[in-house]
Formats: C-alpha cells, sequence, structure tokens
C-alpha cells in the first residue's frame, strides 16, 4: 500500500508540474499574442424569436499560434484570467469589435467580461471611455458577464451594473443557471437579459430536468421583464421548442457558426431566416 501510495503521490507531483508547464507557456505565448496578430474575433448572430432578424452578435475571441494551433478560448481565458493577462485582450477585444459594430446598421456587439475584468475598479469608466473612442452608442454595447462575476459582492455589482445600465449600456447575464445563483439577488441587478446556457438547451429533448429547468429560467426572465436567449440552439426541433416555451432570442449553429467579420456585415444587412 506504501509503494502505490508513494507513486500516486509522485504522479501527482509531476502532473502538477506538467500543468504549470502548460500555463507559463500559454501566458507567455499570450502576452506576446497582440503584438504577433495572433489574435481575431468572430461574430455568432442572435436573431430574434418573431421576426428571426439578427438582433445582434456575440464577439468570440480566437487564438491561433505556431506551437499549438488553434486553442479554444474555453482553455486560455481562464489562464489569462489569473493574470494581468486578461485586462490587455480585453482592451484588445474593444478595441476589435468597436468599429466592426460601426459598420452594421442597428446590431448589437455582446462582449464577454470575465470576472476579473468585470470587478477592475474603473470598469465602468473604461468601458465608457472606450466606447466614446470609438464613436459608439452605449445601447450598441452589451457587456455579458457569468453569475461569478457578480454574486461575489453582490452589493458592489448591483451598483456597476446600476451605473452602466443608466449610462445605457445593456446586461447580458451569460450561462445563466449553472453558477451560484440566488434567484433572490437577480431582481436587484440591472440587467436586460438573461442566456440560457447551452447545456441546459443540449439536455432539453433528452430529461425531464433539462427541459423543467428551461422553462423556469425563461418563466423568470419574462416575469422580470427580461429577454432570454436560448445559447447552442442546434435544431429545428430545440426552436420549435423554445418558441413554444417562450424564449424571446435564439443563438447557435442551427442558424450560424461564429463567422468572421465580413461575413458577419452581409448578415447584419439582410434578414435572417434559419
Ligand atoms: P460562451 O460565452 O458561453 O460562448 C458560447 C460558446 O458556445 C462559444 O464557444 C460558441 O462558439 C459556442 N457555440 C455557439 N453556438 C453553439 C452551438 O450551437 N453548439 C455548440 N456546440 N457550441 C456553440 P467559444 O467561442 O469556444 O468560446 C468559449 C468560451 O470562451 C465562451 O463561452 C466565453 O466564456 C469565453 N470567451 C470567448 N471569447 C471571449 C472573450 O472575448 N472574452 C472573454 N472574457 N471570454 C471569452
Ligand atoms: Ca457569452
Ligand atoms: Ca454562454
Ligand atoms: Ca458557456
Amino acid at each position: 500500500a506504501k509503494r502505490s501510495g508513494r507513486g500516486i503521490v509522485r504522479l501527482f507531483d509531476e502532473s502538477m508540474d506538467e500543468g504549470i508547464r502548460f500555463r507559463r507557456r500559454v501566458e507567455g505565448g499570450l502576452s506576446q499574442a497582440i503584438a504577433k496578430g495572433e489574435l481575431s474575433l468572430v461574430y455568432q448572430p442572435i436573431v430574434s424569436r418573431d421576426a428571426v432578424e439578427v438582433v445582434g452578435f456575440e464577439a468570440l475571441i480566437r487564438w491561433s499560434t505556431d506551437e499549438y494551433g488553434a486553442m479554444s478560448p474555453s482553455t486560455f481565458i481562464p489562464i489569462a484570467e489569473e493574470s494581468n493577462l486578461i485586462h490587455e485582450l480585453g482592451d484588445w477585444v474593444l478595441r476589435e469589435a468597436l468599429p466592426v459594430l460601426k459598420q452594421w446598421p442597428d446590431q448589437y456587439v455582446s462582449v464577454n467580461f470575465s470576472p476579473r475584468q468585470f470587478r477592475r475598479h474603473d470598469f465602468v469608466g473604461h468601458i465608457m471611455d472606450s466606447v466614446e473612442r470609438a464613436g459608439v452608442e452605449p445601447a450598441r454595447l452589451q457587456i455579458e458577464i457569468t453569475e461569478t462575476a457578480i454574486f461575489d459582492d453582490a452589493e458592489r455589482a448591483a451598483e456597476t451594473l446600476y451605473k452602466l445600465r443608466q449610462m445605457g449600456f445593456r446586461i447580458a447575464l451569460d450561462d445563466f443557471g449553472t453558477g451560484y445563483s440566488s434567484l433572490y439577488n437577480i431582481r436587484k441587478f440591472a440587467l436586460d437579459c438573461l442566456k440560457i446556457d447551452r447545456s441546459f438547451i443540449d439536455g432539453m429533448s433528452r430529461e425531464r430536468e433539462s427541459a423543467a429547468i428551461v422553462h423556469s429560467i425563461i418563466h423568470l426572465g419574462r416575469a422580470l421583464g427580461l429577454g432570454v436567449i436560448a445559447e447552442g440552439v442546434e435544431t429545428e426541433a430545440q426552436v420549435q421548442a423554445l418558441k413554444l416555451a417562450g424564449a424571446s432570442h435564439f443563438q447557435g449553429y442551427f442558424f450560424s457558426r461564429p463567422v468572421g467579420a465580413d461575413v458577419a456585415l452581409g448578415m447584419a444587412g439582410a434578414r435572417y431566416l434559419g
């Protein structure tokens, strides 16, 4: 037992080292990614339930490196989030997305902000400066934050969201249902919409539980006067079920994968039929 115990300890140490080395390499790569021009943004349409027209696009970051090829943001964003790199990346995203947005007739761009970005002390001023510099109306920027960003210090988060909303920004609560949200707290936050996490949409047809959660979120959103965006919509059957349940907007591969700025511009100009 002792022998296998030692073996386990050693393996564990080695895999820790491996993990730390990987993180350091990713951090090093990311710190040069902007200068090297390795980052790009893609845009995924968000379509309305009724007219099925494109009301906005979510901006999603892409990183392509010589060393790793295309690395998923689900891998590198959490690593950037552990250091100040996330601020550099976030600033880059806004510098890139806001000029693109100006070419669209009236859609908004929905940008992801990590908890660390949201909690920086000058977040509100910083966002305002960014849109002013770009010459964009605040109403055309939707700020996507997760429950994690707001429930740690709910008082302060409520104040930040209130200020942003006063200035005209749109606020979306992303991945709703996956975090530690207290429903009691939701009403204190100035929000425009809830985004139902893809995992629930995905499970909807197979599990009663997921379907029940989707229905509850839509119900809650409507009762609070919020929009409800269903994300990760991949099939016609999901669209029909979500329409019946009362979702206000859809996003997902059924309508379109995230696309480059040029293709997004084409979609923004025309009515989009899924
Ligand atoms: P998220 O904010 O929940 O974004 C939705 C993810 O679902 C995106 O993955 C999108 O490409 C994917 N998706 C959309 N529709 C479908 C569908 O129908 N089926 C499936 N299977 N997937 C779908 P992506 O682009 O890999 O981004 C992963 C996560 O990385 C995002 O999750 C977000 O948390 C983070 N992220 C992406 N871009 C940024 C950014 O600019 N800043 C920050 N802070 N985080 C970002
Ligand atoms: Ca998002
Ligand atoms: Ca999401
Ligand atoms: Ca997600």
